[in-house]
């Protein structure tokens, strides 16, 4: 009787993904709060002669860690963005990686949005104030924020997310400019029909002509740094910056002085660089006046990481047939 396939996964993943797993497989499971060391990685994936391995966008999935097995052949992520796995050393060893794209659009949209709003209108402020016991009547100019309502958005990648964050746009009557390699004419097509009017500029004119501007593109040689001292100088004194694409996309030393200068008004961001932002980090004497930071929770609904955790588990499975992945990474420019 043929041996039943190993599956090494590094994090209690939602339980409708693993127990799909176990049906099928031997699964091992990492129990810890923070991610297995590498080596850590590596050495389960040896000692299991894992078939597949299940992995989070924690995790640094190099060239090492995809020869621990030689039966390794399927890398799974739990996650769209792939940043952390080295795609061409698993092409070259014919090692199948599956992502979860599309599933969390709509979520990180809402997140998006959520900052957006929280930014806008110092929400947070407005609770710590409250909280502080410092409420002691209306006030005319009592944290007085920025509309919303009319302003323009500018979206930096008009992918998935970015044109579900512009959508929602529609309810709030915002014109949007967007940038990035080419004119997406079918997005602003659909975007159209819902009353959002969308224009392809060039970055600078984005920067400099949006009151919120926010990020949506993947982490690449290309885009790491992309706002940089020279950008934010671009940007209306009151701009608000949202990023809830990947840290290194902003350069976080120039974001600091942009606050601390006022070149900006201020920033929204779910994602960090370095991620996990540690508590003593400078840039958070900026918060929450100027800066509000939510621990990558993009994609954090119940129901979207229950749909990433299925799809995990179906990437799996089919790498372990030798079928197609439903949701492959490789062979991808970007995160499709
Ligand atoms: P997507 O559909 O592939 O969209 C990415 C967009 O970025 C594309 O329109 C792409 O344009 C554009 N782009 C690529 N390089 C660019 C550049 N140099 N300048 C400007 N635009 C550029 O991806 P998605 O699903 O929307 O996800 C976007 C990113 O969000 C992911 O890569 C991931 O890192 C991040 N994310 C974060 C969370 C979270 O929890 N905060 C959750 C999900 C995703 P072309 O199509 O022309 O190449």
């Amino acid at each position: 009787m043929p041996e039943t396939p190993t599956v090494y996964v590094t994090r209690q993943i939602p339980a409708v993904g693993l127990d799909r797993l176990r049906e099928r497989y031997e699964v091992v499971v990492w129990d810890g709060k923070l991610p297995p060391a590498t080596e850590h990685i590596e050495a389960q994936l040896a000692s299991l002669d894992a078939d597949g391995l299940v992995c989070l966008l924690s995790d640094d999935i190099d060239a090492d860690v995809l020869d621990a097995s030689p039966n390794l052949s399927v890398v799974s992520t739990f996650s769209v963005g792939y940043d952390h796995l080295n795609l061409a050393a698993a092409a070259e060893r014919d090692i199948a990686v599956g992502h979860t794209p599309g599933v969390l659009t709509e979520t990180t949209a809402d997140l998006a949005w959520a900052l957006l709003l929280t930014c806008a209108r110092r929400t947070v402020e407005g609770h710590a104030y409250v909280d502080a016991d410092e409420w002691e009547t209306w006030g005319p100019r009592l944290l007085t924020g920025a509309d919303v309502h009319d302003a323009t958005l500018g979206i930096v990648g008009l992918g998935k997310i970015g044109t579900a964050v512009a959508r929602r746009g529609a309810g709030f009557g915002v014109d949007v400019l967007y940038t990035g390699p080419t004119r997406k004419p079918d997005r602003e097509a659909e975007l159209a029909e819902v009353g959002v009017d969308a224009t392809f500029v060039g970055r600078d004119e984005l920067l400099a002509e949006s009151d919120f501007v926010s990020l949506h593109v993947p982490l690449t040689a290309e885009t790491a740094g992309f706002l940089g001292e020279a950008e934010f100088r671009r940007m209306p004194e009151d701009a608000i910056l949202i990023n809830t694409s990947r840290g290194g996309v902003v350069d976080t030393d120039a974001l600091d002085t942009a606050l601390a200068r006022g070149w900006i008004g201020r920033a929204g961001l779910d994602v960090t660089d370095p991620e996990p932002l540690p508590g003593d980090h400078p840039i958070l004497r900026h918060a929450p006046e100027r800066l509000v930071v939510t621990p990558h929770i993009g994609s954090a609904s119940v129901g979207t990481r229950d749909r990433m955790a299925e799809m995990t588990a179906a990437n799996v499975e089919a790498g372990i047939e030798g079928d197609d992945l439903p949701t492959s990474a490789l062979g991808d420019a970007g995160t499709e």
